[in-house]
C-alpha cells in the first residue's frame, strides 16, 4: 500500500511542475485508509487529482470524505448493465453496490452545490457486453453522469482470437490477420508521447514508463532512494526512450500498445 510519506515527500519534490495526478494503478484506491487525505494533500498543492474505483466503497462515509478531499475526477468501471454479465469480466462483483454507489455519490455532489469530482462513467467493451450498450447508455443518461467512456480492452494473448474482442471492430484495438490469427489494429509506430509527458510510481515508489508496464518489469528509479527530477532524466530513462524511437517492437510491452 502506498504510504503517505512517501508520497508527501515524492509530492513536495515536484510541486510547480505536477498538475495532473491520476491516483490508481493496478489495485482499489479506496482500500487504503489514508487515500483521500493524500487526495486532499494534492489539492492543497493545487494539482488535479483523478482517480478510478470499482465503486464498491461508495457508502455515505467515504461519500462525504470524497466530496470534502477536493478529489476532481473519480472514474468508475462499470462493464456489464446487468449482474449477469457485469461478473463475467468483474469477477465477485456487486453491480447493485456500484449502481447504488454511483446514484449516492451523484445525489450528494447535486445537494453541496459542488461540481466536483466530475463522474465518468467508464465501460470496457468487450465481445461479452457490447450488446448492452444502447441500455448502458440509457442508464448513463438517466444518471447524469459527467461522461461516459467506452473504452477499448487490452488482451493478452489477442493472436489467437479472444471471446473479448467484441464483433464490432470500432471497438477493439485488435483485427484478424487472417489464417485465424488477430493483429493489433494500428501500426507499431516508434514514438510514443507518454515519455515525454508523465510517468508511474508503484505502490513502494517504483517509477515505471506507463501504466502498460503492470508488473513493473522496466523500474527506471525508486523514490524512496532518490528523485523524480533524477529518475526522469537518468540513464535507464534515457535508454528507453531511444529503445522505443528506434525500434519499439524490441520493448515488450510496448508490443501490445496502440499509445
Ligand atoms: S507501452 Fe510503450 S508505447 Fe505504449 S505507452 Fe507505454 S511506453 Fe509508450
Amino acid at each position: 500500500m502506498l504510504q503517505e510519506q512517501l508520497f508527501k515527500k515524492t509530492l513536495d519534490e515536484v510541486q510547480g511542475h505536477l498538475t495532473w495526478l491520476h491516483l490508481y494503478f493496478q489495485g482499489e484506491p479506496f482500500l487504503n485508509p489514508r487515500f483521500l487525505e493524500m487526495v486532499a494533500y494534492a489539492n492543497s498543492k493545487r494539482i488535479f487529482t483523478s482517480t478510478s474505483t470499482n465503486a464498491h466503497y461508495l457508502q455515505e462515509k467515504q461519500v462525504a470524505e470524497i466530496l470534502h478531499s477536493g478529489l476532481k475526477q473519480l472514474i468508475v468501471s462499470m462493464d456489464g448493465i446487468t449482474q449477469e454479465i457485469y461478473e463475467k469480466y468483474r469477477v465477485g462483483g456487486n453491480l447493485e453496490k456500484v449502481q447504488e454507489g454511483l446514484k449516492l455519490l451523484l445525489a450528494e455532489r447535486k445537494k453541496s452545490g459542488q461540481n466536483f469530482p466530475r463522474v465518468v462513467l467508464q465501460f470496457l467493451v468487450t465481445g461479452q457486453n457490447e450488446h448492452q450498450l444502447p441500455e448502458l447508455k440509457r442508464w448513463a443518461e438517466r444518471m447524469q453522469v459527467d461522461e461516459l467512456q467506452l473504452k477499448t480492452t487490452q488482451i493478452y494473448d489477442f493472436e489467437n482470437g479472444s471471446e473479448l474482442i467484441p464483433s464490432d471492430l470500432g471497438y477493439s484495438r485488435y483485427v484478424p490477420a487472417g489464417n485465424g490469427k488477430w493483429k493489433l489494429k494500428k501500426r507499431l509506430e516508434n514514438k510514443c508521447w507518454r515519455m515525454w509527458q508523465g510517468a508511474v510510481s508503484t505502490w513502494d515508489g517504483k517509477i515505471v514508463p506507463c501504466c502498460f508496464d503492470k508488473d513493473a518489469q522496466y523500474v527506471m528509479g525508486e523514490l524512496k532512494a532518490q528523485s523524480l527530477e533524477f529518475i526522469w532524466s537518468s540513464l535507464p530513462y534515457q535508454n528507453f526512450r531511444k529503445q522505443l524511437l528506434s525500434d519499439r517492437s524490441q520493448i515488450e510491452i510496448c508490443r501490445n500498445c496502440t499509445e
